[in-house]
């Protein structure tokens, strides 16, 4: 849903993130600020003043947008949930939270604190405002009550109860919290997301065809809320997909899916060996790679076909496998859901399963696909 990122600086040790779409709706936010919105507001500035009142204020506002994303995951890693990043992008702002909330009232928590943070941005600028004597006919004073304005807005937008939108996190964790069904709660909190994006669309199309529908009355507008619209669908139903997904997966264990005591291969041993005949008459298998008695790594035909065919003879197991270090062993009794997203998040094909300080087996993101291409959830993809 998100295009790559460009890392512009990190805050709290989150890499802060761009899209290259981004830098569209900066411009036109810049654009239409200084030859639109602030020539309305105040008269008779010089085309720099405008420019100059249009760049403040575009900086401040995605300043502000960053500040709510940081409350979220302020909130997120005090949970120990690991946030992996914020990105801005065309619609605003997300927080990459890695994971969902174990618990209602922490999930209530992380979301309210984003339209919260909002409100309290803009009481600032509203106090800074009226500390400098409360006058919109300055450029520094219009400029500040704008910014107070758009944080209000900010934070009446995202408490629209449309899940994944703020708002509609609180209305789940309310859900949740009353029904004690997670998933029951999530369901609900979905279709409404979906029903408001369908809202957005109808009335972003009105706008487009000329009818002033209030939030837009043009069809620029309108084109942003049908952006918008299907953005919030898409969301929506992409949670409808991920819930089947994880009440699938937590029918199994780690133990249930993983492959007992895979092969331990030499560190030294060449890829040729290894890879010959294995990558198509075994292309699932899995090596420990060891050396000296201890496990140094995991290689498995991924890591192979990583390697271009001409260096298999000069390239050994040792230089190819994903090293100790980037793995995280999983329990026995972790769930398959779990264990999908540990994957994803270090973007891991596979994990070593360990009891009690033993290693037990191996566990493959292809296995627990599997399952849900037995489920019919998914569609094999040619790889
Ligand atoms: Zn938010």
């Amino acid at each position: 849903m998100l295009g790559k990122g460009i890392k512009i600086g990190s805050v709290m040790g989150i890499p802060l993130l761009v899209t290259p779409d981004w830098f569209l709706l900066a411009g036109v936010t810049i654009w239409i600020l200084a030859t639109q919105i602030l020539p309305g507001l105040i008269d008779d500035q010089s085309t720099a003043v405008y420019i100059f009142m249009a760049l403040a204020s575009a900086w401040f506002f995605f300043g502000s947008i960053i500040v709510h994303e940081l409350a979220h995951s302020f909130v997120a890693k005090a949970y120990r949930i690991p946030v992996k990043s914020i990105t801005l992008f065309m619609l605003g702002g997300v927080a990459q939270i890695t994971r969902e909330a174990t618990r209602p009232y922490a999930e209530l928590l992380m979301a309210v604190v984003g339209p919260l943070t909002s409100l309290a941005v803009g009481a600032v600028f509203l106090g800074i405002f009226w500390l400098i004597g409360a006058d919109t006919s300055r450029p520094i004073g219009l400029v500040i009550f704008w910014l107070a304005f758009m944080n209000f807005g900010l934070a009446v937008f995202n408490i629209i109860p449309a899940f994944p939108m703020d708002g509609g996190r609180v209305f789940r964790s309310l859900m949740w919290m009353i029904s004690g069904n997670y998933h029951a709660a999530t369901q609900a909190a979905a279709w409404t997301g979906r029903g408001f994006a369908w809202l957005l669309l109808s009335l972003g199309m009105l706008a487009v065809l000329g009818v002033d529908v209030y939030i837009a009355r043009d069809w620029l507008g309108g084109a942003w809320i049908i952006l918008i619209g299907l953005f919030l669908e898409s969301a929506a139903r992409q949670s409808l997909f991920q819930n089947r997904v994880v009440r699938k997966l937590q029918q199994y264990r780690a133990d249930d899916l993983m492959q007992r005591d895979p092969p331990v291969v030499d560190a030294e041993m060449s890829l040729a060996t290894l890879a010959r005949g294995v990558l198509e008459l075994n292309p699932r298998v899995c090596y420990f790679v060891g050396e000296a008695g201890r496990l140094i790594g995991i290689i498995s035909s991924y890591q192979m076909r990583a390697v271009s065919e001409r260096l298999w003879d000069s390239t050994t197991a040792g230089d190819a496998m994903v090293p100790s270090a980037l793995l995280h062993a999983v329990a026995p009794d972790r769930l398959a859901s779990e264990v999908l997203l540990d994957m994803e998040n270090g973007d891991l094909t596979h994990l070593p399963v360990v009891n009690d300080g033993q290693v037990v087996g191996v566990i493959g993101r292809d296995r627990i696909l599997g399952i849900l291409f037995q489920a019919g959830y998914l569609r094999p993809q040619r790889a």
